[in-house]
């Protein structure tokens, strides 16, 4: 999809305040132009030439005028907020459509992308829309009206003058195009250097523990600084061009005012006194408003790269609707078989080769294998994050590529390694998926996931807020709140991947002799590197080190 194409569907989302608030404008913009009309009647008056004067009904005029003049402040009011409220909701709804279309994104997308730079795009590039119609559209429109308006009553002024204003008015353009393109450049280049200072920040604030533990805070103060100060650069740069290019247009300005200061004077052109005087103001504003529209031609030049850069990763908004199609919804059972599947991350190296085994309904299956064999990536596949190279991934006998993979991952109770805790309490990390089949009982799992202890341990009990990321828990707390949480769905298939791995030996025995008791009909796949406390192993895959 193309950046104005994109725009447009979010732009013109609420169509009917955007013609209210431009109609406001129009009005507006058009009664700016009678002040050195009225300008012209005053002077000429004063010069005695009053015929003009004495034709109008001053006082009706005044009167009127005052009115237009209350009505334009008001319709100024009123655009002013509807073309930041727009403005506000653009950047809103873009950030949302930004997040969703993240959040669908396959695993895959997020190995080539640093986390730091997607959510800076999410505010810094996502930001720039915000601007759109108060930088742009209203400047745009506001001031071609009144450039048209001036043009129109210079013409009835003086002739030959409004076509000298206009020609060199117009060999402004080039110089302003040349300049803001230079911006461009430097505006985009500097973006990239800031979006890779916030991965810099991010990563080293997720990562804040190994950062102290290893001292690196000044390595990583230097590098955060670094990546800034090259933005800073690019920056001076693009600061560089935009002085530039304002005082070309100054300059253009000064000499056009000159001229005509000639003209009127050295009476190559005849005109009244208030007729110059009218005209001077016209050309002064007419300068003023073409250096409004290049101030906007750079504002122009920033929300289309940005939004070229959020499309990018966007991608096409209407080729995805989540996994929300229906495939194949009937219930699942949790018979699972990996026929001959052979899979690498990259084409280069194959991590598990021709692997095949089947795990029926409610059995207790242990895979083990040397770190770095695959088990993970089993787990990633079953999970239907990554498709197998060859071979397939059977699920009930049905192909994992005919299945709704919302549906599947509903029926899956998932705990990995490090466990991932959201902002709020403990209740709503284990009830985050919202749903609890059955009359599971919470009680009853956080005994079987042995987080009782601990949680009536703590003054708030399961109301305890967990800080962000969960850090004012230990890994082995979390452990048990992500196994608490993988229970509470009741789930047709659990996998625990190493879940085991921050427990002590104690504890570790009694969570295996839970989890064994309560696995009901459900098919229970365990992955882990330390099997002694595991019971009941019928079932054990070994995977051999492939690669
Ligand atoms: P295990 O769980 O047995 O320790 P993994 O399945 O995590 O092993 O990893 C198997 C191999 O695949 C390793 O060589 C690892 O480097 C590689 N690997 C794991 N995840 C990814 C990934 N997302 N992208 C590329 N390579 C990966």
């Amino acid at each position: 999809m193309d950046q104005f194409k994109f725009l447009k569907k979010f732009a013109l989302k609420k169509r009917k305040k955007l013609v209210i608030a431009l109609t406001c404008l129009g009005f507006v913009s058009v009664s700016n132009l009678v002040y050195p009309w009225l300008f012209k009647i005053l002077i000429d008056h004063l010069v005695g030439d009053s015929s003009k004067a004495d034709e109008l009904n001053i006082p009706f005029l005044t009167i009127l005028l005052t009115i237009v003049m209350i009505l334009s402040t008001i319709f100024g009011y009123y655009t002013n907020i509807l073309m930041q409220e727009l403005g506000y909701r653009l950047r809103n709804d873009v950030r949302n459509e930004f997040f969703k279309s993240l959040l669908y994104k396959p695993l895959s997308f997020f190995k080539n992308e640093q986390v730091g730079g997607l959510t800076s795009r999410a505010t810094e590039d996502i930001g720039k829309l915000q601007g759109l119609f108060t930088g742009l559209v209203a400047p745009v429109f506001q001031n071609v009206l009144f450039i048209a308006g001036c043009l129109l009553l210079m013409l009835q002024l003086n002739q030959p003058a409004t076509g000298i204003v206009t020609v060199i008015i117009l060999s402004a353009i080039p110089v302003i195009y040349y300049f803001s393109k230079k911006v461009k450049m430097y505006s985009a280049k500097s973006q990239r250097e800031h979006a890779s200072a916030n991965a810099i920040m991010d990563e080293t604030l997720t990562g804040i523990r190994d950062v102290k533990a290893f001292v690196l805070e000044a390595l990583r103060l230097k590098k955060y600084s670094s990546r800034s100060g090259a933005a800073l650069q690019e920056e001076m740069h693009s600061a560089r061009y935009q002085a530039k290019s304002t005082q070309s247009v100054f300059i253009i300005i000064s000499l056009l005012l000159l001229l005509i200061f000639y003209f009127g004077v050295s009476g190559i052109s005849t005109w009244s006194p208030g007729s110059a005087a009218a005209f001077y103001f016209y050309a002064y504003s007419l300068t003023m408003a073409f250096l409004t529209l290049g101030r906007a031609y750079g504002q122009y030049n920033s929300i289309s790269g940005a939004t070229q850069r959020i499309v990018e990763l966007i991608g096409d908004v209407d080729s995805y609707n989540g996994f929300l199609v229906q495939k194949n919804s009937v219930k699942i059972e949790g018979k699972i078989e990996f026929r001959n599947v052979s899979f690498g991350y990259s084409d280069e190296k194959l991590v598990l080769k021709n692997i095949s085994f089947t795990v029926n309904n409610g059995e207790w299956f242990l895979i083990t294998g040397p770190s770095g064999s695959g088990k993970s990536t089993i787990a990633n596949l079953l999970l239907g994050f990554y498709e197998p190279d060859t071979g397939s991934v059977l699920l009930d006998n049905i192909g994992l590529n005919e299945i709704d993979l919302d549906l599947l991952r509903s029926n899956i109770g998932y705990v990995g390694q490090e466990a991932v805790l959201f902002e709020g309490t403990i209740r709503e990390n284990i009830l985050i998926s919202g749903k609890q089949h059955g009359n599971t009982k919470l009680d009853e799992i956080l005994k079987i996931s042995l987080a009782d202890s601990f949680i009536n341990e703590l003054p708030q009990g399961l109301n305890t807020n967990i800080a962000e990321r969960g850090v004012t828990l230990s890994a082995g707390q979390r452990s048990r709140i992500a196994i608490a949480r993988a229970l509470v769905i009741d789930p047709a298939i659990l996998i625990l991947d190493e879940a085991n791995s921050m427990l002590d030996e104690e504890l570790e025995t009694e969570l295996w002799k839970n989890l064994y008791e309560h696995r009901k009909n459900r098919t229970t796949i365990i992955f882990s590197h330390h099997t002694d406390a595991i019971p009941k192993v019928y079932k054990h895959l070994q995977i051999p080190f492939n690669h």
